[in-house]
């Protein structure tokens, strides 16, 4: 089970954007990376390709950040957690570590 899931709120623990929070984009479990909005932002010189239509000059974009330095924002107590896991109801929960409660 997977510790983050695309639409969760995290927060980034280390690196540049240390303490900033964003929705999950994307995740890539085998690689143990997630993309994150608005966070982790690069700069590429896109150059022209002929016959492609895509956007040139110099876009930003988000890069992947390692799945180590994110943890989920809990709802509840509005504070990073370590997700722990409860099968008490009849599927497998994502719980906070600090409150206790579901973070789904
Ligand atoms: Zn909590």
């Amino acid at each position: 089970m997977q510790r983050v899931k695309k639409g969760d709120t995290v927060e980034v623990l280390g690196g540049d954007d240390r303490g900033r929070r964003g929705e999950v984009n994307s995740v890539f479990p085998k690689r143990g990376r997630v993309v994150v909005h608005g966070i982790n932002l690069v700069k590429k010189h896109q150059r022209r390709a002929a016959g492609v239509t895509t956007q040139s000059g110099i876009i930003e974009f988000e890069a992947a950040v390692d799945l180590s330095n994110v943890a989920p924002v809990c709802t509840h107590c509005d504070k990073w957690t370590r997700v722990g896991y409860s099968d008490a109801g009849e599927r497998k929960v994502r719980i906070c570590r600090r409150c206790g409660n579901p973070l789904d």
